[in-house]
């Protein structure tokens, strides 16, 4: 790899994977310790990993510090993950997302993190979002909740916007790693034609709807929002929260009313009570539609593309798309 180590460490790595065996040289539980033969990438969550994995191919080794089933904006590191954090060659983060994962890389010093929030300019916390004409109040109060400038780092859930991340992560594996750096090129296109055809059958799947108002979770699809023509109503802000103000669920209650909204989405990592709670109250059904922050625990056999087709076929029936 690029970017040498002291012998003793690359022999000490060795040394454990031939104790521990290869099954365990392969788990992502951050104690395995570095791969001679790979770039070793550290993700920060989900989709990142994801994009990681496919566009580094064989020739990364890719840990996700957010294990499967855990919802990442609040992610804690362990002293194990924050080691991780400290040897990857390459760490692939979203500054602003996840305070632990900036507080570790500001630690360890910058240079080995890519910023995927420096591809392209984030969008307002209020993008995508639902307002009436001169009745603007009630979404406002969720725009500087989050302390990361009143910008909405959910920029995954825009299929072109995540292409765009896989085209700067294959130039930076290749400066780390020149010797592959064609192939890294190669995947990120493939990569790129999956997802501009994940858009266009969204926007094909969307363009004609009886309805286009979202009633979700938490706020977590203005970029989907926005790519697609669909208007949020967030029953929390930017993070998810488990008990949101009474003010708040009435308000939401009262927009699903007034839209004829027969579905309110929860998701899969928070609790879906409160999504259930005004469903009951205006006759409508619940859904999951899925942030993509995180597969479950089991991971199910899906992946980013999989878990956004099904999100299309959920909104479609919610939305009554023809
Ligand atoms: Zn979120
Ligand atoms: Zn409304």
């Amino acid at each position: 790899m690029m970017l040498r180590r002291p012998t003793v460490r690359v022999l000490a790595a060795a040394t454990a994977l031939v104790a521990l065996g290869a099954a365990t040289a392969c788990s992502d539980d951050g104690t395995t310790g570095a791969d001679p033969q790979r770039v070793d990438v550290a993700a920060a969550f989900y989709p990142l990993q994801f994009v990681a994995e496919r566009v580094g191919g064989d020739a990364v080794r890719v840990t996700n510090l957010t294990k499967p089933g855990a919802e990442p904006h609040d992610l804690e590191l362990t002293p194990s993950q924050v080691g991780e954090v400290n040897q990857a060659e390459l760490v692939i983060y979203l500054k602003g997302f996840q305070p632990a994962v900036d507080e570790a890389i500001t630690q360890s010093g910058g240079d080995r993190a890519f910023d995927v929030a420096g591809v392209q300019p984030l969008l307002a916390a209020s993008a995508g979002g639902h307002d009436h004409e001169g009745e603007g109040a009630g979404q406002e109060e969720h725009a500087d909740e989050e302390g990361n400038g009143g910008k909405d780092p959910h920029l995954w859930l825009d299929p072109t916007r995540l292409a765009g991340v896989a085209d700067q992560l294959a130039e930076r594996l290749g400066k780390a790693d020149p010797e592959h750096a064609a192939d890294y090129t190669a995947r990120a296109k493939t990569l790129r034609a999956e997802l501009e055809k994940l858009d266009a059958d969204f926007a094909a799947g969307l363009k004609t709807c009886q309805r286009r108002e979202i009633v979700v979770s938490h706020t977590a699809f203005g970029y989907l929002a926005e790519r697609y023509q669909l208007e949020q109503v967030g029953i929390t802000g930017l993070t998810p929260e488990t008990e949101p103000a009474p003010q708040r669920l009435a308000e939401v209650a009262k927009e699903a009313r007034e839209h004829g909204a027969t579905t309110i989405f929860f998701e899969t990592l928070v609790s879906p009570k409160v999504a259930e709670t005004i469903a009951r109250e205006v006759g409508a059904k619940t859904a999951v539609l899925d942030p993509l922050e995180g597969l479950s625990a089991d991971g199910g056999g899906q992946d980013y593309l999989s878990v956004m087709r099904t999100n299309l076929q959920t909104l479609r029936t919610a939305l009554s798309c023809s």
